[in-house]
C-alpha cells in the first residue's frame, strides 16, 4: 500500500508563506495560551483521565449536547483511524465520495477492507443515491468537502443516514467557516457520528485534539478499542480553554471568511476557476489548467500549497487562506509566474 502523504512541514523559522495544510493564519486563544503556560508539573506526572472529562464537560457546554455523547481522540485523525479498525475488514465495505479527504482510503487499506469511492458530479452535491446502493459499513463525507472546499446539503445528509444500515460518519473539520453543520443528525439517527477537530478554526494543529459527537452506545464501542490514553493531559487543559472562548475563534473565522471572498475575487481577475467555498481553502484552475507548474514555481519563490497528482485534481491546485499579508503576496507573486 502507499501511506497517507500530508502536506510539507517546513522547520519552524522557516521563511516560507505555508498555505498547504489549511492551518488557520491566526494564532490560538490568549486563554488557551494563558493555560498552557501556567500548566502544573503535578498534572503531568500523572496519567490523563482517559475519556478527557473536563474538555467534554468545556465542549458540551458549547455544543449544547450531553458530555457522555463526546469521545475525544488525538486529533479527528484518531478518531477516524478508531471508527475504520470497529467496523473495516475484508468484506465489509468502507465508502466515499470522491475526490475526498486521502486518509480514509489509507485507513481502509490498513484493514484490508474494501474500499469504494463515488464520484461527485462537477457541481460536488452529494450522489445521495450512489452511496446508498453502494452499502457501506461505514461512509465517510467530509461536510464541508476537502479538497473541492464546498458544502454538503444536510437534507442530503439526513438521507443518506436514513437509508444507510452502516455507520455514517460526517467529517466536520471545517464546520467553524461553514453556514450549516449536521449535529442535529447525531439525535435523529443512531448510526451518525460527526467529528469536529480543534485542529482549523481554533488554530491548534500542533496540539493534536478531535472530538466525536454520537450516542453513547455507539461511542462506547469505539472506546472499547481505543489506546487508554490516546489525549495528552495538555491538550485537555489547552484545549477546554480555546472550545469555551468562542469569541476568539468566531473573529477569526469571520476574518478568513472575508479574506477568502476577496482572495476568489482575485484568483478570477487572473483567469482561474474558482470553486465555491465554505472552509478556510479555495480549490482553483489555472488558466489552461498548469497547475503543477505553478505549485513548482511557487515552492522555489517560498509559497506552499498543494497540489494533487490525482484524477480530477491534476490541472487544480488547494490553496488555504493565510492572513491578507500573505493574500496579498501569493496574488502578486502568481500575476508575475502568469
Ligand atoms: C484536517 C482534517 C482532518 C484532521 O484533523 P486533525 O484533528 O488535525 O487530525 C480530518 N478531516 C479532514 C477532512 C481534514 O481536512
Amino acid at each position: 500500500m502507499s501511506g497517507y502523504v500530508p502536506g510539507e512541514q517546513p522547520p519552524l523559522g522557516t521563511k516560507i508563506i505555508k498555505l498547504n495544510s489549511n492551518e488557520n493564519p491566526y494564532p490560538p486563544s490568549p486563554k488557551a495560551l494563558k493555560v498552557l503556560q501556567e500548566i502544573d508539573g503535578e498534572m503531568l506526572r500523572r496519567y490523563p483521565d482517559p475519556t478527557g472529562k473536563l474538555f467534554r464537560i468545556a465542549a458540551s457546554k458549547v455544543l449544547g449536547v450531553p458530555d457522555d455523547w463526546i469521545a475525544v481522540g488525538n486529533g479527528s485523525d484518531d478518531l477516524l483511524n478508531l471508527i475504520v479498525r470497529a467496523v473495516g475488514e475484508a468484506g465489509k465495505p468502507v465508502v466515499c465520495p470522491v475526490p475526498t479527504y486521502v486518509l480514509y482510503r489509507t485507513l481502509a487499506e490498513i484493514q484490508e477492507a474494501e474500499f469504494v469511492e463515488v464520484p461527485y458530479p462537477d457541481d460536488y452535491k452529494l450522489p445521495v443515491d450512489l452511496l446508498i446502493a453502494a452499502r457501506g459499513a461505514v461512509t465517510f463525507v467530509a461536510s464541508p468537502n476537502s479538497p473541492s472546499g464546498t458544502a454538503i446539503s444536510v437534507a442530503d445528509l439526513d438521507k443518506l443516514a436514513k437509508e444507510l444500515s452502516g455507520l455514517l460518519v460526517i467529517d466536520e473539520a471545517y464546520v467553524d467557516f461553514a453556514e450549516n453543520n449536521a449535529l442535529e443528525l447525531t439525535k435523529k439517527y443512531n448510526n451518525v457520528i460527526v467529528l469536529r477537530t480543534l485542529s482549523k478554526g481554533y488554530s491548534l494543529a500542533g496540539l493534536r485534539l478531535g472530538f466525536a459527537i454520537a450516542n453513547p452506545a455507539l461511542l462506547a464501542e469505539l472506546n472499547k478499542i481505543k489506546d487508554s490514553y490516546n489525549v495528552d493531559a495538555l491538550a485537555y487543559a489547552v484545549g477546554a480553554a480555546a472550545i469555551a472562548d468562542r469569541d476568539h475563534k468566531t473573529a477569526n473565522a469571520e476574518k478568513i471568511k472575508a479574506s477568502r471572498a476577496k482572495l476568489a475575487i482575485s484568483f478570477r481577475e487572473l483567469g482561474f476557476d474558482v470553486l465555491p467555498s465554505q472552509t478556510n481553502f479555495l480549490l482553483v484552475r489555472p488558466p489552461n489548467g498548469d497547475a503543477e507548474r505553478i505549485y513548482q514555481t511557487l515552492k522555489v519563490r517560498g509559497i506552499l500549497i498543494r497540489y494533487f497528482n490525482q484524477p480530477r485534481l491534476e490541472d487544480k491546485l488547494r490553496i488555504s487562506v493565510g492572513t491578507e499579508e500573505q493574500n496579498q503576496i501569493l496574488v502578486k507573486t502568481l500575476k508575475e509566474i502568469l
